[in-house]
């Protein structure tokens, strides 16, 4: 599975803190990515040379400030493959919660009127659900009823249940919000399939924390009609407190947030065009190639342990699965030790060396019984991690 540089770990070696602790694993990309050193070069480059305010002053730092947050605009937009980059705005946000919030409270409160209904999940993070009810609860308080419905879902294969889609959409589904790579069980939610059940002029508003970075988002692909991408930078290897929401502004009114925007992270929006130009000339193809590979071997190792239990689609698990399996898993993969809890396997796992998640990771609904192990994987991760924890999880058996 050498895919020529990844597997040489040559692009692990341009992650500075990961060279300097050969001894640890970072196995928590899902919660936010590590950041390769032409993304550190550009912060310093511009903290050292530009920093200034962007949208004020005249001086030359000023200009160049603005300069560069309208060039990651446009560089978002062609990292998303937008086909109509004239008619689409960019929001730069602190990451997918803020950007959520931005689209329900900005645009979807002022579009819905009473008995209006919208479908958003419930079974996905809770930044993909708040939001939503908080604008239910907004419209209320001023005599707006509307009604939020779950979309449905499917347990056994851990996507939507896109044949009950039919029951929940009716003349008066106005909105849908949905996930595309669902932040536990790691699978892609099959937007198409909401598409094909909801027609074509309901907006869907695509939460795409998990998938930007990792794989292609192509929204020049006809199965990828929605009309925002909600993303985090942070988890696509740029800053902290960076995100974007892109708004395609063909079904509804132009995305516009409203009051006074104030000052933007232009460090933050620098990291993100250098992570973006590094995220390209790596492949988002090869990324998920790598990832998907790594996330089988792993896969392939804990289903025939038997005290583990992994969450999600049981098909989606096999190399040997018939193709193409109904759920296709990208680089998380979530599980439970039927005796030992999940917050004391976290530390056991530690004491190894591998850096994960483990407790109720932010999923609507959940709580903290039910908590989990998850493994996420990113391009620097490596055969011989994923081969160092295999072993230590068999020792556990
Ligand atoms: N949605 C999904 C699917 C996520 O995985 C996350 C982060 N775990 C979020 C939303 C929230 O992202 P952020 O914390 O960057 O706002």
């Amino acid at each position: 599975m050498s895919e020529g540089a990844l597997g040489r770990g040559e692009l692990r070696d341009q992650f500075p803190i990961l060279t300097a602790h050969p001894e640890l694993a970072y196995l928590d990309s899902a919660a936010t990515a590590q950041k390769p050193r032409a993304v550190l070069d550009a912060v310093q480059t511009y903290l050292t040379t530009t920093n200034a305010n962007a949208g004020r002053g005249t001086y030359p730092w000023a200009n160049r400030t603005t300069e560069l947050v309208e060039a990651v605009r446009q560089r978002v937009r062609e990292f998303l493959h937008d086909p109509e980059p004239a008619r689409s705005t960019v929001h730069f946000t602190g990451g997918t919660t803020e950007g959520l919030r931005a689209v329900a409270r900005d645009w979807l409160v002022p579009l819905l009127r009473d008995g209006d209904e919208i479908l958003v999940p419930f079974t996905d993070h809770r930044a993909n659900l708040d939001p939503w009810q908080e604008a239910q609860r907004l419209l209320a308080e001023r005599g707006t009823s509307v009604r939020v419905r779950a979309l449905p879902y499917q347990p056994s294969s851990g996507d939507y249940d896109h044949r009950a889609l039919g029951d929940v959409i009716g003349p008066r589904t106005r909105f849908v919000a949905a996930t595309h790579v669902h932040h536990v069980y790691g699978g892609d939610m099959n937007v198409h399939r909401i598409r094909a059940a909801v027609g074509p002029d309901v907006p869907i508003c695509l939460d795409a924390a998990q998938s930007v970075g990792h794989q292609p988002v192509r929204l020049d692909d006809p199965d990828l009609d929605v009309d925002f991408v909600v993303f985090s930078g942070h988890k696509a290897m740029a800053l902290p407190g960076t995100g974007a929401v892109w708004a395609r502004n063909a079904r509804g009114p132009a995305f516009e947030p409203t009051g006074w925007q104030g000052t933007p992270n232009t460090v933050g929006i620098v990291s993100l065009g250098a992570a973006l130009d590094w995220l390209d000339a790596v492949g988002p193809d090869r990324i998920a190639r790598w990832t998907t590979a790594l996330t089988t071997r792993l896969t392939d190792r804990l289903r025939h342990l038997a005290p583990y239990e992994i969450l999600g689609c049981p098909t989606s698990l096999a190399a040997d699965a018939p193709l193409p399996p109904a759920q296709r898993r990208h680089g998380i993969v979530t599980f439970r030790h039927r005796e030992i809890p999940s917050d004391d396997l976290g530390f056991i796992l530690y004491s190894h060396g591998f850096m994960v998640r483990a407790d109720s990771l932010c999923q609507a609904g959940a709580d903290e019984r039910d908590g989990s192990v998850r493994v996420s994987l990113h391009v620097y991760n490596t055969v011989e991690e994923i081969d160092r924890l295999s072993a230590v999880l068999t020792s556990l058996v």
